[in-house]
């Protein structure tokens, strides 16, 4: 493939797991995507609800579906996304991360958990496509998981789309759960400007220090596993990468749903 067809890499925020089924700005925006660019051979997708205290990788060659979430509706729980997996490809990829002294291990049994699943069912619903999940390692730092994600850039010229899936802003603590169209809180907007700001302008090295730079940067993100995809698919874009914001919504007053190509 020459540059021209090479995919973008994607962060996309999940929200909450009823963006599997329900209509709303962000399942709309989802439903629309997979359409955009030629048709991947394979995913490999960064999810924030797969940890892993170094870079891991899924070679399952058929993932099953997994529900790691409590609370919702019993419809979700009978969800499956029937996906292939892409050991091969797993392999391949843990070869590559090896050689950027990212060694991966490699979780013959990983399913796809709904960050991976929630997204990929909107965007390419008839679940043909090889999907490699990949960690995100909370113990590391943004530099890490952009590193992490620049190791994987050369497979967007090879048919594979990477995806960070996570959540632009995500606090859970402090969710209006009766008030879905809550507007955004001041704060969370306020976190949100910056992290656009600075997406729009390029600037990686004020991005990769986000917990100190951006406003509001640890109530955006108690915890920083939905934020590290975003530096994945950072990274994955390559270093010369412009950014495209592709999606801006929110939910509950705290989870912001912003989607972002970098190609
Ligand atoms: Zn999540």
């Amino acid at each position: 493939m020459d540059t021209s067809t090479r995919l973008p890499a994607l962060f996309l925020s999940h929200g909450s797991p009823m963006l599997a089924t329900e209509d709303s700005p962000a399942g709309r925006f989802l439903d629309g995507l997979g359409a955009r660019w030629p048709r991947p051979r394979a995913l490999v997708v960064a999810s924030a609800h797969f940890a892993a205290p170094g870079a891991a990788l899924g070679a399952a060659p058929r993932p099953e579906t997994v529900h790691d979430f409590g609370g919702f509706p019993p419809h979700l729980y009978r969800i499956a996304y029937p996906a292939p997996g892409a050991p091969a490809l797993a392999a391949e990829i843990a070869g590559r991360l090896e050689a950027a002294g990212l060694p991966p291990s490699l979780r013959p049994r990983q399913g796809l958990d709904h960050g991976v699943w929630v997204p990929l069912r909107r965007m390419y619903p008839d679940a043909d496509i090889p999907v490699v999940p990949l960690s995100v390692s909370p113990d590391r730092d943004a530099a890490w998981h952009h590193a992490l994600g620049r190791a994987l850039a050369p497979l967007r010229a090879e048919g594979v789309l990477v995806i960070g899936s996570g959540g632009f802003v995500h606090n859970l603590g402090e969710l209006d759960w009766r008030h879905r169209e809550a507007p955004l809180a001041p704060w969370a907007r306020e976190f949100a400007e910056w992290m656009s700001q600075r997406l729009d302008a390029g600037d990686h090295a004020a991005l990769l220090d986000w917990e100190r730079q951006a406003p509001h940067a640890r109530r955006a993100h108690p915890t920083t596993e939905h934020l590290m995809p975003l530096f994945v698919a950072m990274g994955a874009g390559g270093d010369m990468a412009a950014t495209r914001r592709l999606h801006r919504s929110h939910e509950f007053g705290t989870l912001a749903l912003d989607a972002f190509a970098f190609e």
